[in-house]
């Protein structure tokens, strides 16, 4: 904890006595009012609202029971957190993954709220999901887990009351199940998820957004310093949905991706992974659901690391034999707290000079330290992998009028809300002392639209 005002500081030591074994909550919401101080001093009757935020305004939990295919009864628990409605409808994403937990999905919600308002869109915060993990079940077992999932969940959504979407293990095929499940239930078609495929709902470029816009968000960084993607070399984390679509984006302009990981290991193609292998491993992960180590065997020269067993881990930022990746660009796109601080050192030691998040805090509060130290650019993911919500905004808004954009036409706004944001949290980190620091300027920016709505409405 830096230094932080007084009446801060007892917000942040009440968040701590009131749930103590949260820790990813406790980290996701010190790093926000990390940067809240000169805004308070500004505004001091903010301080009710930063009081106010830290609370979701409501947290459901329920019981997820679904048969398997040898007949045996699972039971998952599964978690709604409707963090703040006050610029819009929650909004964000739903996890099926075994580390999920109510911490994991505070963490996550919190960061929603800032992500969605920094979009400039009507969207208020939220975030969901399972400890149930998709890896290894036949279909039917994920359609009968959905359907269970929703048989609950459905009561709690809506159109204009909570517009869930898919995260890590909720991808387009989730996305259906839990959506033809809601409108049986509700006897109605309406936005009521994103993410939806294209022949029920769902918008022309929503797969590709978060990777794409993260990109778009990195390009703009890398041009305040006169730099560029063409022919840096670039490494990716993840090889799920944000990963492959970062790396598309990548190709596009002229960088040469050389990493891609999962939960079991990583590959280095020191030669690039071009589009022909891209989409490779786009058929690997998203129809034959395989390891990341198959692109050693079926490409030659690549190095392929196995991970070390220890949850949240991935080696690939400490590279098997400890020494510095080389790269220009690295984009975090797995999970939470994939980067320490000896990592970040490694990756300044090899002479980044930009990390812009694709995941969701994939870099320890220390690492952003680090980066922040060294002058290298840092990008937090609520502003730079914003560009997926944003899509889902998108999306929300084609199912209102009932129209469909074309693909140019959501790449386009897309790529127009990333280059707001980054100016919006270049700006407002100038205005209030953190010149050049993102991180600030992404906290205030959006802190500021929700705290202005939340006192004109009232603290409700
Ligand atoms: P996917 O499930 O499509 O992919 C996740 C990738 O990360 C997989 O390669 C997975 O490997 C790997 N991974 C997951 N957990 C771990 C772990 N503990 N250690 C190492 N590797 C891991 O998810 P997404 O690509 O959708 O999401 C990735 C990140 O981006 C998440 O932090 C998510 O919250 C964030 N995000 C996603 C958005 C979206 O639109 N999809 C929007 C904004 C943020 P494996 O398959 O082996 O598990």
């Amino acid at each position: 904890m830096k230094k932080m005002d007084n009446s801060i500081k007892n917000v942040y030591d009440n968040v701590i006595s009131r749930d103590p074994n949260q820790p990813e909550f406790h980290q996701a919401v010190e790093e926000v009012l990390d940067s809240l101080g000169p805004v308070i001093e500004a505004n001091p009757e903010y301080i009710d609202v930063v009081k106010s935020m830290v609370e979701p305004e409501r947290v459901i939990q329920f019981r997820v029971p679904w048969y398997d295919d040898e007949g045996v009864l699972n039971v998952n628990r599964g978690i709604r957190v409707q963090f703040n409605s006050s610029i819009g409808p929650y909004k964000g994403g739903l996890r099926f993954h075994p580390s999920v937990n109510l911490s994991i999905l505070k963490f996550l919600g919190f960061e929603q709220v800032f992500k969605n308002s920094l979009t400039g869109l009507p969207l208020g915060g939220g975030k969901g999901g399972s400890d149930f993990d998709p890896k290894g079940k036949s279909d039917s077992e994920v359609r009968r887990f959905c359907q269970s999932f929703m048989s609950e969940l459905w009561r709690h959504i809506g159109a204009d009351l909570d517009v869930p979407a898919g995260d890590i293990g909720v991808g387009g095929r989730e996305i259906g199940y839990l959506f033809g499940m809601y409108r049986k239930l509700a006897n109605e078609f309406t936005g009521v998820l994103t993410g939806k495929g294209l022949s029920y709902g769902g918008s022309l470029i929503r797969p590709e957004a978060t990777g794409y816009g993260l990109v778009y968000f990195a390009r703009e960084m890398l041009a305040t310093k006169g730099k560029s993607f063409e022919g840096a070399s670039v490494a990716i984390s993840g090889s799920g949905n944000v990963a492959q679509y970062a790396c598309e984006k990548v190709l596009d302009l002229g960088g040469k991706p050389v990493t891609m990981s999962d939960s079991s290991g990583f590959i280095y193609d020191s030669s690039g992974i071009d589009r022909e292998k891209l989409s490779w491993i786009k058929d690997l992960k998203n129809n034959r659901r395989g390891r990341i180590k198959e692109y050693a065997e079926k490409f030659e020269n690549i190095d392929y690391t196995e991970s070390k067993p220890e949850p949240n881990t991935n080696d690939l930022w400490a590279t098997k034999v400890d020494v510095a990746l080389p790269v220009d660009v690295a984009l975090p796109c797995a999970t939470q707290n994939e980067i320490n601080a000896a990592e970040a050192q490694l990756l300044v030691d090899g002479g980044v000079t930009a990390v812009a998040e694709g995941a969701n805090m994939p870099c320890t509060p220390e690492a952003v330290e680090c980066f922040l130290t060294n002058g290298v650019l840092f990008a937090p993911g609520k502003a730079s992998n914003a560009g997926g919500v944003a899509t889902s905004g998108l999306e929300m808004s084609q199912n209102s009028i009932r129209m469909n954009w074309s693909r140019e036409e959501v790449d386009s706004k897309l790529e127009g809300i990333m280059i707001n944001i980054h100016k919006n949290t270049f700006e407002t980190a100038e205005k209030y002392g953190f010149s050049g620091n993102y991180v600030a300027g992404a906290n205030i920016a959006g802190f500021l639209k929700v705290a202005e709505s939340s006192l004109s409405q009232g603290i409700l």
